[in-house]
């Protein structure tokens, strides 16, 4: 195996995001992914390649190893299951909270709710753990629309400041997780490029104490 680090990313908030924690790690892309349509994007180290993605790609790059790290909120990893990766470090970046929620002054309907979602699997662990009975309608985006049309009694959605909520006549109803990006890790890269990737890790974990402080 060479030692190239191949870095999974997806565009947008995780992206501007993430740049400063890789400054700190010395990596600095050449080109920006905003503008570029490269997918492999070349940094100021030879050997340091970003991958540009869809953020729900991000663990399965990963996991198969064509990518050594990668950058995923926990929302993703939640949906993805661990399998096959490390999740060695909390960025704290990307933060928002995964969340039931309903039209204004909606009481819970008797009977078996409908849930409209994308996050499948966290939403059936989550009424699971309820002893809940639901029906999962399964929707790829715009969930705040389906209770407005009657596809759906309830969402189960990211949350961050509420106003996607507010302005569709929504309110946030019960909280599931708490959602921010971690660095993810082949296993397989981590025992063979081991010191290479523990001193990235040890790197980036610096970056995040400091931007707390
Ligand atoms: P807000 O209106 O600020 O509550 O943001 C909610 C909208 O932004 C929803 O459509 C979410 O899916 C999306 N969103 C908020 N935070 C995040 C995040 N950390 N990662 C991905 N999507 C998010």
């Amino acid at each position: 195996m060479s030692d190239t680090l191949t870095i999974a990313l997806s565009k947008g908030r995780i992206f501007k995001e993430t740049l400063p924690l890789l400054a700190h790690a010395g990596i600095v892309p050449i080109d920006d992914p905003e503008t570029s349509r490269k997918l492999i994007l070349d940094t100021n180290h030879p050997d340091v390649k970003l991958v540009i993605i869809r953020a729900s790609d991000v663990p399965t790059y990963v996991e198969y190893g064509a990518a050594d790290l990668g950058v995923a909120g926990k929302d993703v990893l939640m949906e993805h299951g661990g399998d096959g990766l490390y999740e060695p470090l909390d960025l704290k970046i990307a933060r928002c909270k995964l969340m039931v929620a309903g039209p204004v002054g909606q009481p819970e309907p008797t009977g078996r709710m409908k849930i409209a979602t994308k996050f499948v699997h966290s939403t059936r662990r989550y009424y699971a753990s309820l002893g809940k009975q639901v029906e999962i309608i399964k929707l790829y985006g715009s969930m705040e629309l389906a209770p407005l049309v009657g596809l759906a009694d309830r969402i189960v959605d990211l949350v961050d400041t509420g106003n996607t909520l507010r302005a569709n006549g929504l309110e946030p109803l019960e909280h599931i997780a708490e959602v921010s990006s971690r660095l993810i890790v082949n296993k397989a890269s981590m025992k063979m490029k081991h010191a290479r990737m523990r001193a990235f890790i040890e790197q980036i974990a610096e970056a995040v104490d400091g931007r707390e402080k």
